[in-house]
């Protein structure tokens, strides 16, 4: 018996291995197994029961770890499809998805919900006293989906309902409807943050229906618990961040990919890709509906629905007629002449509606995109910023640490008073990260309770659920964060919403900015008003014209769209092309220029022999925004084309080009951030 064997190692190819007659009962699809490699012993998995090679030279498979498979041949078929779309090998990717490591995890491990004898059919309890009666449009939406997913054929949907226009209640009956027929659901968001809301909603909702929880956040063994609960069967719900989208639920019949737009369902590092695009290729290929909901959808998945590839469903209103929050822009430049320097972080303006919701025992969340205390430290002398050891950016100060910390790699050093390289001259500070604004707040509301929810703030495990356990349970009058804070959550209190900074957002080199920023204003100032006080919400700018700012002020996304999608149409940016982003980057410049320049000549040439002159442009190479992270210096290059076939012959050949060995080749398939 020979068997293909995947293995966690850069190369596409799969190896043949012999079963021995011992193993031939318990090696199947899936099977985790040792074997001898390179005079070494790897851990690998099994992916077909078919070798090909000449049986005398062939190796034995040295034993198997734990006890079964770890994934389901049945989802063997969508792994492939990752590797082959991202151009990661399969043995990478099945490394990258399975939450084992090497040899460990094979003791049996009591899953969640185990002897609660769940998955036989019809036996969904919903507890209810929390269920709301529908509303017309839910009503509307929710029969649409239902009669998708009753098709038993593949379908996708894209719900377009403002915030709290009452989305996570139609999911809720969507999950209650498949679970009663004996289908599996996959319910995808964004952030391990929002996590912790909706599994209590989930827990009311089905008392009795274990839950598979999957995200990075929780530790191997949790999530190693979770993925087999799934793969035996025993739980038919999964929920998770982007890494669940793998999960080996059965019988899927069901996919919800909330806050579809949001860029957190892209992983940038190691395998990059996207888990919303791959919840509809998933969807496709078991026969699932998928729900991509959001308040603000992507600009590729609107133009998509437009299209009608995705069944556009609208709920234009929040439930029970509450009204969408008054948005009011601050002009920034005319604060200019305020003395007090903290009025540039908090205008007038802001400080009065701040005051007026504190005093009717409201609360105040306050959105900056920007961690840190100051964000430029520069001698008065000689004009030197200190600058990272590391990256070619400068540092920015925190000063509860009295350090100066790098934003890319956490490189820091002290804060000197005075300028490290002339050695004598005075520091002046520019500039506000999150640390700062809390402090000038805590200065302005003097008794108010203030807390601070951003990357600093959240490191240890479950510090964001305390964060917004304090804020739902009343315990903090004013939040300030990052966009951490913007997202998803549902909290009555809240009925102003400032946005302090909506420039930080538009200037990034990237053509996606303007549709970041719209995104970031219109869920940041859906945050407010969800109780019965109507909510407000005040954005400081330096650029009220903005058209990202004037469509979000007026709650208008079809407005942006317009606008937006006629300006990547000229400029023939997705959806109207694909990219791949190769970014070459090694410890010596010189090298590194040159690898990029091989690589772009490279490119070219196989452009010719592909015949692909007319279908795929080569743009660059050139220096990458932040052009040394981490020591290493950055070159990219972008291929653009309409179609992704051709984009994908090019770039898998060209990923195969040899570099010099300290020079890494990345690839990036639908890139999403271009730093
Ligand atoms: P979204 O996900 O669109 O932001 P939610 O589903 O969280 O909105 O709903 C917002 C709030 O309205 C929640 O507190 C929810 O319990 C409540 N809600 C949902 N549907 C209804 C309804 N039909 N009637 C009254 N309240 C509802
Ligand atoms: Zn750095």
């Amino acid at each position: 018996m020979l068997v293909q064997v995947a293995l966690d190692i850069p190369t596409e190819k799969t190896f043949t291995y012999l079963v021995p007659v011992p193993l031939r009962d318990v090696v199947g699809i899936g099977s985790r197994v040792a074997v001898p490699f390179g005079g070494r012993s790897l851990v690998g998995y099994v992916v077909s029961l078919e070798g090909e090679a000449d049986v005398s030279s062939v190796k034995e498979i040295e034993g198997t770890i734990g006890e079964g498979p770890v994934f389901c041949a049945a989802d063997l078929p969508f792994y492939t499809w990752v590797a082959d779309y991202y151009l990661h090998p399969l043995g990478k990717v099945l490394a990258e998805i399975l939450p084992f490591r090497g040899r460990e995890g094979s003791r049996r491990i009591k899953a969640e919900g185990e002897g609660k004898t769940p998955g036989d059919g019809g036996r969904v309890s919903e507890a209810v006293g929390v269920r709301h009666l529908l509303n017309a449009d839910q009503r509307r939406v929710l029969d649409e989906i239902r009669r998708a997913v009753d098709g038993g054929s593949f379908q996708s949907c894209l719900l377009h309902g403002v915030t709290g226009s009452g989305k996570t209640e139609i999911y809720l009956r969507l999950i209650a409807h498949v679970m009663k027929e004996n289908g599996g659901v996959l319910y995808l968001v964004p952030e391990i943050g929002l996590t912790g809301q909706l599994i209590s909603r989930l827990r009311e909702r089905f008392p009795s229906e274990p839950l598979a929880i999957l995200h990075s956040g929780l530790t191997t063994a949790k999530r190693r618990e979770a993925w087999l609960s799934l793969l035996r069967g025993g739980v038919r719900l999964a929920v998770g961040a982007r890494s669940a989208v793998f999960a080996p639920v059965g019988n899927l019949r069901l996919i919800i990919v909330d806050e579809e737009h949001d860029e957190s369902y892209k992983q940038d590092e190691r395998m990059r890709y996207n888990a919303r695009d791959l919840a509809l290729v998933r969807g496709r290929m078991t026969g699932a509906t998928v729900v991509l909901g959001s308040a603000t959808p992507s600009v590729q998945t609107y133009y998509h629905a437009l299209l009608g590839r995705h069944r556009l469903l609208v709920m234009p209103r929040r439930v029970e007629e509450r009204p969408l929050p008054k948005v009011d822009i601050v002009d920034l430049r005319l604060e200019r002449g305020e003395k007090d320097e903290e009025s540039l972080i908090l205008s007038r303006y802001l400080r009065t509606a701040m005051r007026e919701t504190l005093n009717r025992g409201k609360q105040v969340l306050l959105l900056l995109n920007r961690r840190g205390f100051h964000t430029l430290r520069l001698c008065r002398e000689c004009g030197g910023v200190v600058r990272c050891r590391n990256c070619s950016v400068s540092l920015i100060y925190h000063a509860a640490e009295g350090v100066l910390r790098c934003h890319y790699c956490d490189y820091s050093v002290r804060a000197e008073a005075v300028c490290p390289a002339c050695g004598g001259g005075p520091i002046v500070s520019y500039g506000f990260g999150t640390e700062r604004l809390a402090e000038a707040v805590s200065r302005f509301f003097p008794g108010s309770r203030v807390a601070r929810m951003d990357r600093d703030t959240t490191k240890g495990r479950g510090s964001h659920e305390m964060i917004l356990g304090a804020l739902g349970r009343g315990e903090i009058d004013i939040l300030v964060g990052t966009q951490m804070v913007s997202k998803g959550h549902d909290y009555p209190g809240v009925v102003l919403v400032g946005i302090v900074s909506a420039d930080t957002a538009l200037h990034l080199p990237d053509f996606r900015a303007a549709e970041r920023t719209f995104q970031l204003l219109t869920q940041a100032s859906g945050r407010g008003g969800r109780g019965e006080d109507p909510g407000r919400v005040i954005i400081q700018t330096f650029n009220p014209g903005h058209y990202a700012l004037q469509w979000a002020k007026n709650h208008d996304y079809a407005g942006f769209f317009r606008q937006e999608i006629d300006l990547r149409r000229q400029l023939g940016y997705p959806p109207f092309s694909r990219l791949v982003q190769f970014l070459v980057s090694g410890p010596g410049e010189e090298k590194t220029v040159e690898a990029a320049l091989l690589l772009a000549a490279e490119g070219k040439r196989l452009m010719g022999t592909l015949g692909l002159r007319e279908n795929v442009e080569i743009v660059g190479p050139a220096e990458a925004p932040i052009a040394r992270l981490r020591g290493r210096y950055r070159r990219h290059l972008l291929l653009k084309g309409r179609d992704s076939r051709d984009l994908h012959l090019l770039a898998a050949e060209m990923g195969r080009l040899r570099l010099p060995r300290a020079v890494e080749l990345r690839v990036d398939i639908d890139p999403m951030n271009f730093l």
